[in-house]
């Protein structure tokens, strides 16, 4: 395919839609072109080959997004069609735009070849073109280890593993979900969900968990998931006897591609796997300490969720990383600063938040960014403030 006829086949600026490298989102910096790394994994070249594309083609930042993609900023309309032609020719980007197009699949980051979360989506991939159309805001997550890790993580469909041992395929925003006895089943079932969902009205509802007609009757939620698992700890990542790969954390979930480059630029380093934490599981050998990369679980910014917000989104109205920064470490509980209301960087309540709205914050106590404010229309300093008399430890 040309670099014209992908001229012809997309327009880059879009909005309302979650963008992809197909459909790039115009941003306060430029366009954003976001990847969706296949089960959640790059190689060593890929990950290498996506630094010197955020370098060559953009702003030289690479982003990890809540929901487990890569993303790069500050690509110009100019230089969108050959990043396409780049990140295609590295296998980080499937030629076929129809593709991206199919609700992201978020894979569980310890999955190992062969067991239930790999089989699962190793067979969910190839039958992914079955799934009806479906709201663009969908995703779907396999999480079949011992104990859930992606709980927190958006997903309208999941397949778990029940408390009880046996597989399980769950809609979003009920407790419980119906048990399968293999991979195959629970493919089969999270498909015939789908199906569910876009006749029964659930297109209008947008998400499952907005999506309240009971469950038919061959899909009988009964059993809850296991108690969910940690997060992957920022350090050596231990698997069997040996160390296994390291976690390392991206600060606010961005770091600069020289960063990420010295973290995998090594023989000893294999590949490296996407979380919807701000993490990255480097498998292999890779170095203890990467300046511009998170290596401590004390590091306070891991406590604040925040997205880019002004200058970086044009959604934004306030600037969001610098007020973050001066409340890392000083608030007891979560916290998340937000742009705007949509709440990128945390779509689960937290303990505090600050939400922009008309270029002053609103300060909501124990919700999400879109949650009744106590406090509407306060300014930086004014926010700070009242944060400080009543929250910080
Ligand atoms: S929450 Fe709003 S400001 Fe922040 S990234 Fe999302 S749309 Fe942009």
């Amino acid at each position: 395919m040309t670099t014209g006829q992908r001229g012809k086949l997309i327009a880059p600026r879009i909005k309302g839609w979650c963008p992809g490298a197909w459909r790039p989102m115009a941003s306060g910096d430029g366009l954003l072109v976001r990847v969706r790394p296949p089960l959640g994994r790059l190689s060593r070249h890929q990950m290498l080959a996506l630094c010197e594309a955020a370098e060559t083609f953009g702003s030289g930042l690479i982003e990890l997004t809540s929901r487990a993609n890569l993303q790069l900023r500050g690509v110009s309309e100019a230089s969108w069609p050959g990043l396409m032609d780049f990140l295609v020719e590295h296998g980080l980007v499937d030629p076929d735009p129809h593709v991206e197009r199919r609700p992201p699949l978020m894979l569980a980051p310890d999955w190992q070849t062969g067991d239930a979360t790999f089989e699962a989506a190793r067979l969910l991939l190839d039958r992914l073109d079955e799934l009806p159309a479906l709201p663009a805001k969908w995703g779907l997550a396999i999480d079949a280890g011992a104990a859930p890790r992606l709980n927190e993580a958006s997903a309208d469909l999941r397949i778990e593993r029940a408390a009880a041992g046996s597989l399980l395929v769950r809609t979003d925003g009920r407790a419980l979900g119906t048990p399968v006895d293999s991979p195959a089943a629970a493919v089969e079932l999270l498909l015939r969900l789908a199906h569910w969902f876009a006749e029964s009205g659930g297109r209008e509802a947008g998400r499952m968990r907005c999506h309240t007609a009971p469950l038919p009757g061959w899909a009988p939620a009964v059993m809850p998931p296991a108690k969910p698992g940690p997060r992957l700890a920022l350090g050596p990542y231990l698997e069997g006897k040996g160390a296994w790969g390291r976690v390392v954390g991206l600060p606010f979930g961005r770091a600069p591609a020289a960063a990420l480059r010295a973290a995998v630029d090594s023989a000893t380093v294999i590949a490296v796997r996407v979380t919807p934490w701000r993490r990255l599981l480097i498998e292999g050998e890779a170095p203890t300490s990467v300046p511009g990369l998170l290596d401590d679980e004390r590091d306070p910014r891991l406590g604040v969720d925040v997205c880019p917000g002004a200058p970086f989104c044009e959604q934004a109205s306030v600037e969001t990383l610098a007020l973050a920064e001066r409340l890392s470490g000083r608030i007891e509980g979560s916290v998340h600063v937000s742009g705007c209301g949509k709440g990128c960087a945390r779509q689960e309540p937290a303990d505090l938040c600050l939400s922009g709205r008309d270029g002053r914050f609103d300060l909501i106590v124990g919700g999400r960014a879109d949650g009744r404010p106590i406090a509407t229309g306060l300014d930086e300093s004014e926010a700070l403030e009242m944060v400080s008399r009543r929250w910080v430890r």
